[in-house]
């Protein structure tokens, strides 16, 4: 049986170090959360973002709009949020209703405001390398998975499925910066079990329950299942779970992997973002 990396002990770690640096630095980080619509996943992940912030001395307050909001409306609001200098990050949950231009918004964040690393200026600096990126959660919570094990992607074959602006593309990013040599398939790509069985470390990142099954898997490999995907009442991810664990050498759970990292990780940022708007 390989070995489960325990996303709900790492995350702990973490959201306990941000803590502990807020009381260091006497810091008030502040996250403004926008709301838009009624899906219950995003309220539900919006709830346990509020909960995070509280518990490590995160101030939050979270914007509810209709589904409703026009473009302009939403720009308002970001730039309200913008001027306020009580708030530090801002965070749009994401998904927008379909009316709203996604890309648009996060382009008029303020780059140091931009917990979720979606503006194009910090893609740019993460992609050239540069200091001062705040990087997309998820992507930046799986190289905390990968550190925790003392796994180095230097010369490694990272396999990514998914090339979203959110996970895919910037994890493609990060594991080359780590040297690794990447693959990013898509729902495009031909043959994608010959190409995730190269894999060292294969990254889920589809949205579809059971998609990676363990024939598409090299014995031995690390497996990072990103998918989160409602069955019923249950949670569950893009991997098969359990025909996997017993090929692979390590594998995150769903629930309790990838998810709190991405939590963790976004408390990270907005401290990050509180020190740099602090000088
Ligand atoms: P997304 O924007 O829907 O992207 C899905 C990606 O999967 C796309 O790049 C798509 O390819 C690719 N794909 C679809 N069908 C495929 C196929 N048959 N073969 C190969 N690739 C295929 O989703 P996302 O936002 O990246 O999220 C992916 C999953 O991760 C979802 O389940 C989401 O809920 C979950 N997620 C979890 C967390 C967390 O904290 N745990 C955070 C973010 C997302 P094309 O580009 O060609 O369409």
């Amino acid at each position: 049986m390989g070995i489960i990396i325990d996303g709900k002990v790492l995350s702990k770690k973490i959201r306990e170090e941000v803590a502990e640096e807020i009381i260091k630095h006497a810091l008030r980080p502040k996250l403004a959360v926008v709301l838009v619509g009624d899906d219950p996943a995003s309220h539900t992940y919006v709830g346990r973002k509020e909960k995070a912030c509280q518990a490590v001395g995160i101030l939050s307050a979270v914007h509810r709009l209709g589904s409703e909001v026009t473009q302009a409306e939403l720009m308002a609001l970001i730039a309200e949020l913008n001027q306020d200098n009580s708030v530090h990050g801002i965070l749009v949950q994401l998904p927008l209703p379909r009316h709203l231009d996604q890309m648009a918004i996060f382009s008029m964040l303020k780059p140091e405001k931009d917990v979720d690393g979606l503006h194009p200026l910090n893609v740019g600096r993460l992609n050239l390398g540069l200091p001062g990126a705040l990087v997309a959660c998820t992507p930046a919570g799986v190289m905390e998975m990968l550190k925790s094990i003392n796994y180095s992607l230097k010369g490694k074959h990272v396999v990514i499925v998914g090339r979203s602006n959110i996970v895919g593309k910037p994890m493609s990013t990060l594991a080359l910066r780590a040297d690794a040599t990447v693959t990013v398939a898509h729902s495009s790509t031909v043959n994608l079990a010959l190409h995730t069985r190269q894999a060292d470390v294969l990254i889920a990142a589809v949205g579809k329950r059971d998609f990676i099954t363990a024939d598409m898997v090299k014995p031995g490999a690390v497996v990072i299942d990103v998918g989160t995907n409602k069955v019923g009442d249950k949670l569950v991810g893009d991997v098969d779970f359990a025909g996997i664990k017993d090929v692979a050498a390590y594998i995150t759970p769903v629930p309790g992997g990838v998810g709190p990292m991405t939590i963790a990780m976004l408390v990270k940022n907005t401290l990050q973002a509180a020190k740099m708007q602090h000088g």
